[in-house]
């Protein structure tokens, strides 16, 4: 009797494989085990046993696995009826959920490589000849395939080999992007306790007369502390005066004494953060979410910025894990999880793991391994929409913080899914609850919730009760025609920064693009230099004196002259962060001012190193991009302004009055948040424009009701859902004739409004031609019978030899 299992491989493939194995394993394997296998030309993939039967593949010879990888499932049948759930709403194939869903340490292939890790060390570890074996070739090259692996050990089962050297810390993975949470420690000076009497001290200051700068460092020191009425940190000191070389030698005199305090310790202790209570608004809205909960599975809590959402997420958490349920709290956006992990750490302790993908992969595999295991570490998972995969066992609660926020869609690759809304596919198969939180929240979440398929809970009063920030217009025309503009600041702008840092109060301008400008005009012919491979502009960097394509990351010198026709006379078009940047400096040249975008925050820890910054008031005024917008918290912030609404307003896309809604009001949202009432100034060419006049008015209603009628006439969501196909190809031509075919299969076989081939806005990425195809399909029709013709039409689509090279992908609700 033959034995098989159907495998599912990590790759964009239509099914699963049949395997062999012998019967000692088919009673072993179970679904949800990683195999060993070999597939194609002599390459080796980690691949998942979905199931076990004993019926021949038809079409081709069953080869043998090479090894079982696991002793138990690590992937439960919960998580993968999910996947499935994912790859057949999303039109996309279970390998493509696979690969995205697991750390990469768990999926190991004959190209994967693995490095030496320069901090391990052999002597302290016990490896076995095997292993020991992999650790010396790894000091000879720098990299080995796990193909090459294969030949040094010269057999087949070698992926525990390497799993266990990934688990000794000694090799890891090259792609691994090691970006470990560790709470930030904070230097502190204090004198030693035999000083701090009064004739020990006299007598200290004697013996320092000989030593005067050590002597000013003690004296700076009490200073500080009458002053400060806190402890002193090391900053603090230098910050006051005293050389890191004096105080080094007090030190070592053993005069001062320094020790160390976690910064989140230093904060939440004393002030009552970790035991605080709700007010009684909060409250009130934490029992309205408990009700609805008791009918609906889904609930949004509407409460405007700064009303406290994180603090009845908090205990909302403690009732669920009080019942031993996991909680999975999703983020936006992977920077955001620092400061929550501090928040949420100070409250549950370590019960709250991290998933995210910058995360090493012994890390997420640990992650994986406690919340597969119903760890007591792994209570609560903070993550961005990856940590959906994980394989939970006893999910209660799933909180969606920023839920209108589109980077919860997954652009690239397959899976193209939305994170909020696959969560509440996992809840209702895990018959947990989900909470989607927001100042301003996602037309459809809304229409959901006022048409009861939600519950729907609101909060319109900041905590503190402090109120909403107040919101000033500044028309731009008639700014620039009375000549009351500096640059890009008008003169209230610049008024309204002066007097916010007269204050003490720090400063946020928004600016929605990055560079110097976005691109650069010949004055005598017009030409405006292009990207050779994309069909955009370049953007210019004046500190870099160069231009750059954002879509490619092509790159040249800022030429001299126009590449057309010689002139020298070449300007400058449009704004980008730097350039207000650099007015800043000009404006006010004794304070600081940073930048915050994509191109300052690309190092390691760029992001957090400017936010923690601005914290501590290092930073009087930042200028970012729309990463200000993203739930941070502030509260020192006396003014935000707003640059430039317009260019937000005027995207080609039906999300665009919408988001650029959500977005004003979210920036907006970082003023004043503590103590007193921020101030909002935006700039703008059209000051009577409905959404700049919603967002002054923070009329969310008007915006979700003028947008809703839009939307229905027009065919849009919620009334309609969207399924976009984008045909990619380098020859023109092709390309076109392809779109075409695929258009016209398309519209008569769906008797839907099927719209294009359409060239996007930016028809060329990369030296690739882009068309696109909408399908749009009315609320009542099952989508099961569309997305299968669909498939068919692709099916043949793929059969004609000439389109077979034409890139196809598939979006299922595209953003
Ligand atoms: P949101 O997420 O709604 O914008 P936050 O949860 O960040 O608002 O709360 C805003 C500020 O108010 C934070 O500094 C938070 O610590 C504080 N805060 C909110 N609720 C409470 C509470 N019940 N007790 C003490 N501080 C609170
Ligand atoms: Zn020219
Ligand atoms: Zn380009």
């Amino acid at each position: 009797m033959p034995f098989f299992i159907e495998v599912v491989l990590p790759l964009a493939l239509p099914k699963p494989f049949t395997y062999a194995v012998n019967e000692a394993e088919y009673a072993f394997l179970q679904t949800g085990m990683r195999v060993a296998v070999p597939f194609g030309r002599n390459k080796i993939y980690t691949g998942l046993v979905l199931n076990k039967h004993q019926n021949p593949p038809q079409l081709y010879e069953a080869k043998d696995i090479h090894q079982i990888l696991d002793d138990f499932p690590l992937v439960t049948q919960n998580q993968l009826d999910h996947w499935l759930w994912i790859a057949n709403y999303y039109m996309c194939s279970l390998g493509e959920v696979y690969k995205s869903a697991m750390p990469g340490g768990f999926l190991l292939e004959s190209e994967t490589l693995i490095t030496s890790r320069p901090d391990f060390n052999a002597q302290s570890e016990e490896l076995s000849d095997d292993e020991y074996l992999i650790y010396e070739a790894l000091q000879k090259q720098s990299a080995l395939k796990i193909q090459e692996v294969v030949s040094i050990l010269n057999k087949k089962t070698i992926l525990p080999v390497i799993n266990k050297l990934i688990s000794k810390n000694a090799v890891s993975l090259q792609e691994e992007i090691n970006e470990k949470y560790r709470p930030k420690t904070i230097r502190y000076i204090r004198m030693q306790q035999e000083f701090l009497q009064q004739d020990q001290l006299s007598e200290l200051m004697e013996v320092l007369s000989r030593a005067q700068k050590q002597r000013e460092a003690v004296m700076l020191y009490f200073q500080l502390q009458a002053s400060d009425k806190q402890p002193v940190t090391v900053k603090k000191l230098t910050e006051a005066g005293a050389t890191a070389a004096v105080i080094k030698s007090l030190i070592d005199k053993e005069i001062f004494e320094e020790y160390y305090l976690e910064e989140d310790r230093v904060q939440f202790e004393g002030s009552d953060n970790a035991g605080f209570s709700l007010s009684q608004k909060q409250q009130q809205a934490f029992d309205e979410i408990k009700t609805s909960f008791t009918q609906k599975d889904v609930t949004l809590l509407h409460g405007i910025t700064s009303s406290g959402k994180t603090e009845i997420y908090i205990k909302l958490i403690e009732e669920y894990i009080a019942k031993g349920k996991q909680v999975l709290y999703l983020l936006p956006e992977i920077a955001l999880t620092t400061q929550l992990v501090v928040r949420l750490t100070a409250y549950f302790g370590n019960q709250v793991a991290v998933f995210h993908s910058k995360y090493s992969n012994n890390e997420r595999v640990e992650t994986w391994q406690q919340v597969l295991s119903g760890s007591e570490k792994a209570r609560v998972i903070i993550g961005a929409r990856s940590a959906l995969f994980l394989p939970f066992q006893n999910l209660g609660l799933i909180i969606i913080d920023e839920e209108h926020e589109q980077t919860f869609k997954q652009a690239d690759p397959a899976p193209r899914y939305h994170a909020r809304d696959a969560a509440i596919v996992l809840a209702n198969s895990n018959e947990a609850k989900v909470l989607l939180g927001s100042a301003t929240p996602g037309i459809e979440t809304y229409y959901n919730a006022t048409h009861g398929k939600y519950g729907y809970v609101s909060l319109n009063e900041r905590f503190g009760n402090v109120m909403p920030p107040e919101i000033v217009l500044i028309d731009l025309k008639d700014k620039y025609k009375r000549k009351r503009m500096t640059g890009h600041f008008s003169d209230e702008m610049t008024d309204a920064i002066a007097e916010t840092l007269y204050n003490g109060k720090q400063v946020i301008l928004f600016q929605n693009r990055r560079g110097f400008s976005p691109w650069v005009e010949c004055m005598t012919c017009g030409h405006v230099p292009q990207c050779p491979q994309c069909d955009v502009s370049l953007t210019y960097y004046k500190y870099k004196n160069a231009l750059r394509c954002h879509y490619c990351g092509y790159h040249i010198a800022n030429p001299t002259n126009c590449h057309k026709c010689h002139s020298t006379d070449l300007n400058t078009k449009g704004f980008g962060t730097e350039q207000i940047e650099l007015e800043l400096k000009s404006l006010f040249p004794n304070k600081n001012s940073w930048r915050m975008d994509q191109d300052t925050t690309r190092g390691k820890h760029g992001y957090e190193k400017i936010i923690d910054s601005f914290k501590n008031r290092e930073i009087d005024i930042l200028v970012g991009t729309q990463m200000l917008a993203k739930g941070l918290h502030f509260d020192n912030v006396g003014m935000v302004g707003i640059l430039n609404a317009d260019n937000m307003l005027y995207q080609p896309d039906f999300r665009a009055f919408e988001r650029a809604y959500q977005m004003m009001v979210q920036v907006a949202g970082r003023a004043g948040r503590k103590d007193s009432r921020g101030k909002v100034f935006i700039q703008t060419y059209n000051p009577l424009h409905n959404i700049i006049r919603q967002v002054t008015d923070n009329d969310y209603d008007g915006m979700y009701k003028e947008q809703v009628y839009e939307r229905h006439n027009f065919k849009y969501p919620p009334f309609y859902r969207l399924i976009r196909i984008t045909l990619k190809h380098k020859d023109y031509e092709k390309l076109k004739d392809s779109a075409l075919w695929l258009y016209n299969m398309l519209s008569q076989n769906l008797a839907l409004p099927v719209l294009g081939p359409e060239e996007p806005g930016i028809n060329r990425i990369r030296n690739e031609y882009i068309r696109t195809i909408m399908i749009k399909i009315p609320g009542g029709i099952t989508l099961g019978n569309t997305k299968k013709t669909i498939e068919k039409i692709l099916g043949s689509f793929d059969a004609v030899p000439q389109y077979r090279p034409v890139k196809v992908t598939i979006n299922v609700d595209p953003y």
